[in-house]
């Protein structure tokens, strides 16, 4: 019989008690605390960070929209390595306020005014949380069937409503379709590589003794002298030669410029086989002439691709989507709607009109990736339309905004926009000490002060160092100007006749400044 042992009796009550309360307090000491975050907490701390973000918007004109940090800032105000030990949700949320917002440009401020816009709206955050939950990667059909046939839909109702020809659509029985890539540059590049095999082959067909090492070394690509530097990176990337058309006095590209140059360089012996044509180039949102492009590219063997990274979402309203005219040309487009249709970053759309051009330049099928499903024929595998193998799922962002904006408040969206960006361009145009630098089509104002660049370079840099609104510059022909892009989605016109009262008011200063240092 085991022995009862009656603590009451034997006078150990205290004795036990701090035995006990030792090994706790040992054991809360030495115990790590719990690894990972279960259901029950993630629940609680899903809750607190979304109230955190809707705090941050509501919050958001009250920060500063430039940081104050210096480079470097950051290291001193954390370990030098990762804790060994778990720490809690609380202490890291705490810190995103001392360490992180500090740091931050605060793109989505109502006075951030520079580059262009980045979307942002709350139906993509809560697809991105559900993405994130599924946490699939949908690299081919059977890796995860909706995260590639929901693209393959979203990538066609973006084409409709921009009015794409059906060519580029998947539809049922289409060569193309459309894909969702990281960024604009990606899908340059993409579109580059696939030209270049295309190319190649074609040439070794015809001339079989040439090798690809010397075909290579006479491809050459054109772009606008307007064109994103990402164009030229492809290039670089792609070990092929590229070169700048020269634009109009509008800073678009014509077909007369391009025929010049593709004369002389089939004269030199070189081999043209890719164009890139801009709508909305960077530095100014001018429209490189597709109408005119489209033909001669067709003509000669050119794959002609479209780079309308901000532009593109504009052509879902019927008043801008001439823009687009001449698109029935390219083999290739593409536009982000990570840029302007509220998609929160990424979600990079490309379509192309022969998606064999794309999958025979890419495909390799290692046993590992095979699924029986493959040679039906019916299926896409996205992985032959990219560089990376993974993918997330990016298409949930789109239908959700789709879906719960609809497309009458995206145009309601890229409307307002476009009439704060002329609120703005009639502001400088009342001021007779400046000038429009380039036609305001959709959200971007380029504007200067009438003088030298050093005197523009000053305004910026008293704008940018004031810290209400932020701007950033670019060239035009020789000129420094300021770009003025309209980009918040709470964005009004308070903050622009705000933004435009207080560069006004640098500007005098700078000017009598100016005019006390003049002998
Ligand atoms: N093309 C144009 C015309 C752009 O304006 C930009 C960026 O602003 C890009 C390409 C690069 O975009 P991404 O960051 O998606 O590569």
């Amino acid at each position: 019989m085991r022995q009862q042992v009656d603590i009451t009796q034997t006078g150990g009550v205290e004795y036990n008690t701090k035995i006990i309360v030792i090994i706790v307090v040992f054991l809360i000491l030495i115990l790590p605390a719990p690894i990972s975050m279960d259901t029950t907490e993630f629940r609680k701390r899903g809750k607190e960070m979304v109230d955190y973000i809707a705090d941050y918007f509501e919050q958001l004109d009250k920060r500063q929209v430039y940081p104050d940090v210096e480079p470097g800032y950051l290291r001193p105000l954390i370990p030098d390595s990762a804790p060994q030990d778990p720490e809690s949700f609380e202490d890291v949320l705490k810190d995103v306020e001392r360490i992180i917002m500090p740091g931050i440009t605060h793109w989505h401020s109502p006075y951030f005014f520079a580059y262009f816009p980045t979307a942002s709206s709350f139906p993509a955050l809560l697809a991105d949380i559900l993405s994130g939950g599924i946490g699939c990667v949908g690299f081919s059909w059977a890796a995860s069937p909706a995260c590639t046939e929901l693209e393959t839909v979203m990538l066609d109702w973006l084409g409709k409503m921009i009015n794409l020809p059906e060519e580029f659509l998947a539809g049922k029985d289409s060569e193309g379709g459309g894909v969702i890539q990281g960024s604009a540059s990606e899908a340059t590049l993409v579109m580059l590589l696939a030209a270049r095999t295309k190319t190649i082959r074609r040439i070794q067909s015809e001339n079989p003794e040439l090798t690809e090492a010397h075909i290579m070394s006479k491809l050459v690509a054109y772009a606008s002298d307007q064109a994103h530097s990402s164009v030229e990176k492809a290039g670089l990337i792609g070990g092929v030669k590229i070169k700048n058309i020269a634009s109009d006095d509008k800073f678009s590209v014509r077909g007369s410029a391009l025929k010049k140059v593709l004369h002389e360089d089939r004269a030199a012996g070189l081999i043209p086989f890719f164009f890139c044509a801009t709508l909305g180039t960077t530095p100014c949102c001018s429209f490189d002439r597709l109408l005119e492009l489209g033909p001669i590219c067709n003509k000669e063997n050119i794959w002609m691709h479209v780079d309308a990274a901000y532009a593109g979402s504009a052509f879902i309203c019927p008043e801008f989507r001439h823009l687009l005219n001449g698109v029935e040309f390219a083999d290739s487009f593409n536009f982000n709607p990570h840029k302007w249709l509220l998609v929160n970053f990424d979600c990079s759309a490309m379509w192309v009109k022969k998606r064999l051009d794309l999958t025979n330049a890419f495909k390799l099928d290692p046993l590992y990736l095979q699924h029986s499903h493959q040679e039906s024929g019916l299926v896409t595998d996205y992985r032959h339309w990219q560089i990376p193998l993974g993918r997330r799922f990016r298409s949930l962002k789109m239908w959700f905004v789709f879906r719960m904006y609809g497309v009458k408040g995206l145009q309601e969206y890229v409307r307002k926009h476009v009439n704060l960006s002329h609120e703005f361009e009639n502001l400088v145009l009342q001021d007779k000490r400046f000038e429009i630098c380039a036609e305001v089509t959709l959200g971007l104002v380029c504007f200067r002060l009438k003088g030298s660049n050093e005197l523009n370079e000053a305004l910026l840099k008293s704008i940018n160092d004031a810290r209400k609104i932020h701007l950033v510059p670019c060239h035009l022909r020789e000129k420094f100007v300021l770009r003025f892009a309209i980009c918040s989605r709470t964005v009004d016109s308070v903050h622009i006749q705000f933004a435009w009262k207080h560069i006004s008011k640098l500007t005098t200063e700078l000017l009598k400044a100016q005019d006390k240092q003049q002998p």
